[in-house]
């Protein structure tokens, strides 16, 4: 049986098309081929979970109360967890049943936040280049996007004054993420002021991806919406353990912020999941408590891989800006070739796997992004590499 009398539903053919296909083609026949591929193209954290958060999981899953079902809208210990770590860190007060919600790691939330609020039609605001789920969930959710196009000569930050008004009177919805996944941008906390009154000015719910909360370095400290006089009237904020705590494979995270949205997305949840096995919301619980010394740590690591990595690739001749915050580093393409061949190009000479920028939307086209997710070791025989294909400007 072919069943090619059935197709999937128009909500999968409203995706825009998967740019990662060749790479993926090109990576899996360089493996069989025993090629020593180096992988900088994630987003996946290389290092072990802290071990104070696997003891809080080995004990957790050794409790057989935390076996069944749990509670839909997460631990109540969790949910409290949430909001103290919110006051210390931020100085904001929320309300850990209502203004707190744990999700199966931010993507999840990320993408059914769209689906409980987009009607097919609605319009969204979404930067290009963008973390895909900012697009993808409006997508299958039917909404109409108007990728906002983020420039170098800005820094990559949004320029509100380049939205049409009556493109900003229809909008439903707008999604950004500061410090950024793919640009490693930060905004300025002027900007976080000037988009919460665009906001309020035109009436579109503010959705913040905050997954870079604490990899910042040289004294940055990333701005929080729910911070900003107003934030949490007009906006919904997301964190996720994934990328700090190097906990990816635990799926888990939480969205904070106005109460009547998180309703929403709570209602869908209901309706699809049971929430986060509770022995991982114990875990997620001693991670935002661990000291300030782990995150010192984790921060520490990152920047001597960033700098490591600029100063090799200064001399090959690339001028690469130094991010502030993230563990990605965003790379012009020399002149005259385009993401995907450079890109390509790359792993076919020297096994090093980069993401080219269109993979984040048209804005992307023309840059690669770099992940800071080996040691110095492996970003040095990197470099090697380069430098033999004579790879550079
Ligand atoms: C990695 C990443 C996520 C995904 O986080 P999960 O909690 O693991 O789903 C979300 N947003 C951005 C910007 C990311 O880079």
């Amino acid at each position: 049986m072919t069943l090619d009398w059935i197709s999937p539903a128009d909500r999968l053919q409203a995706l825009p098309p998967y740019v990662f296909a060749r790479l993926d083609e090109l990576k899996a026949r360089a493996r069989e081929q025993g090629l020593d591929l180096i992988d900088l193209g994630m987003g996946n954290p290389d290092g072990a979970t802290p071990q104070p958060v696997v003891e809080a999981a080995i004990a957790a899953v050794q409790n057989s109360a935390n076996h069944g079902y749990p509670p839909f809208e997460g631990t109540a210990s969790f949910r409290k967890t949430i909001t103290n770590w919110y006051r210390r860190r931020y100085h904001v007060e929320l309300d850990p049943n209502s203004e707190a919600l744990p999700l199966l790691g931010s993507k999840e939330g990320l993408t059914h936040l769209a689906i409980a609020y987009i009607n097919p039609g609605d319009l969204v605001l979404v930067p290009s280049p963008a973390y895909p789920a900012h697009f993808r969930g409006p997508a299958i959710a039917g909404g109409k996007i108007h990728s906002i196009i983020l420039k170098p000569e800005n820094d990559w930050v949004i320029d509100l004054g380049t939205i049409p008004d009556a493109v900003a009177e229809q909008a439903k919805i707008l999604y950004f993420n500061y410090p950024s996944n793919p640009t490693g941008a930060t905004a300025p906390r002027e900007f976080f002021k000037d988009i919460v009154a665009f906001a309020r000015k035109f009436q579109i719910l503010l959705v913040h991806d905050l997954c870079y909360a604490e990899l910042a370095f040289d004294g940055y400290e990333p701005t929080s919406l729910l911070e900003i006089p107003g934030g949490k009237e007009i906006g919904v904020e997301f964190h996720t353990l994934s990328k700090t705590y190097n906990m990816a494979g635990w799926r888990v995270g939480f969205v904070v912020g106005n109460s009547r949205i998180i309703q929403g997305l709570r209602t869908l949840k209901t309706n699809l999941d049971y929430g986060i096995f509770a022995a991982i919301q114990t875990a997620a619980e001693t991670a935002l408590q661990l000291p300030d010394r782990y995150l010192l740590e984790v921060q520490e690591r990152y920047r001597t891989r960033r700098d490591f990595l600029i100063n090799g690739l200064a001399e090959l001749g690339w001028n690469v800006p130094k991010p502030l915050a993230t563990m990605y580093l965003w790379v012009p393409c020399p002149p005259g070739i385009g993401s995907t061949d450079f890109a390509l190009n790359v792993l076919q000479q020297t096994g090093v796997v980069v993401t080219p920028g269109n993979a984040f939307g048209i804005g992307g086209e023309g840059y690669v992004r770099v992940s800071l997710i080996a040691d110095c070791d492996r970003l040095g025989e990197a470099l090697r590499r380069l430098k033999q294909a004579n790879i550079h400007f």
